[in-house]
């Protein structure tokens, strides 16, 4: 596969936030969202073999815990990602016991969405993104993705705006996504670039208005904050 970056950190999204986590980011991405922090991963990246990452992935967490597979859209590698996925899951299988048959490794995977989710083991956490129209990019979603989503994962929507947060909710409405096991995320953009000082105001969307009309329409859902960028400035990469 072609590797961008590997490295440990604070998983900064989603109902793990907070937990440490080895990221595994693949290189390439077929959208262009307009706020993508992530563009240098659009080319390039070193070819690692599947024992080359398994591997760094051991170094770095030896005793197992989080691993998130992202990019760019780490789909776009699927014929290597989907063997590597059970690969992972299958680590520290091999001492199982009759008490103990679950990988000592949980699997988080981030995509945009648009590429067909079917082949993605179960135990594998998928992490959804649904475009809004601030991104450009929301006519892309597969809505036959909708049909993969079990209680292990999340849809996300990251706004830019009113009109995102109102497209997010009447996405989530039409297709009754409250009432369904996949957990629902509302998160607001960071504005592309961003450096310096680590504070909502670096957020295209005031995270205060979003709690607001979510609570005003009681939307079912979680709002998420990125919270590396919190944590550390928002243009530090690797962290
Ligand atoms: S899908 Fe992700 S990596 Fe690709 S352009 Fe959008 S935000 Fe950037």
């Amino acid at each position: 596969m072609h590797i961008i970056e590997i490295y440990k950190s604070l998983q900064g999204e989603s109902s793990f936030a907070g937990l440490p986590c080895v990221f595994v980011r693949l290189a390439g991405c077929n959208l262009r969202c307009a706020w993508c922090d992530s563009e240098y991963t659009f080319s390039g990246g070193r070819k690692m073999s599947e024992e080359e990452i398994l591997a760094e992935v051991q170094h770095l967490s030896p005793n197992g815990g989080l691993v998130e597979i992202t990019g760019g859209e780490p789909m776009l590698q699927e014929r290597e990602l989907i063997p590597f996925m059970h690969q992972l899951l299958a680590l520290g299988r091999e001492s199982r016991s009759e008490l103990r048959s679950e990988s000592r490794y949980q699997l988080l995977l981030e995509t945009s969405g648009e590429r067909p989710l079917e082949l993605v083991p179960r135990e594998v956490h998928k992490i959804v993104d649904v475009k809004c129209p601030g991104s450009g990019e929301h006519l892309r979603f597969r809505l036959e993705n909708l049909a993969t989503l079990t209680a292990c994962d999340e849809l996300k929507f990251v706004l830019a705006s009113r009109e995102d947060y109102e497209y997010a909710r009447d996405f989530i409405r039409r297709h009754t996504l409250e009432s369904k096991p996949a957990a629902l995320i509302l998160s607001p953009a960071f504005r592309k670039g961003a450096t310096g000082s680590r504070s909502a105001e670096n957020c295209l969307l005031d995270p205060r208005s979003l709690a607001e009309w979510m609570l005003d329409d009681n939307l079912n859902a979680r709002l998420g904050l990125q919270i590396h960028k919190f944590i550390w400035e928002p243009q530090l990469k690797g962290v």
